[in-house]
């Protein structure tokens, strides 16, 4: 008996310099987005995929991007 199983990569990449901290990523996944000791942190293992990329489309700046493998 096979199963199969897919895997699919997601990474997100923030971009400091574009970012004008609107705060809408960690309004709409703070388990994922969040300021840790200061530091804008990224935690994609806490999130669901498709709230995460909802997030990341409604960033007003662009400075958080999908990277697909
Ligand atoms: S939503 Fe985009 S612009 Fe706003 S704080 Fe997050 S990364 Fe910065």
């Amino acid at each position: 008996m096979f199963k199969s199983l897919e895997i699919v990569a997601m990474k997100v990449t923030w971009n400091e310099t574009v970012c004008i901290h609107a705060g809408k990523c960690v309004a709409g996944s703070p388990d994922v987005f969040k300021i840790e000791d200061g530091k804008f942190k990224i935690d994609l293992a806490a999130g669901d995929e498709g709230q995460v990329r909802n997030t990341v489309a409604e960033c007003p700046s662009g400075a958080l991007q999908i990277d697909e493998d």
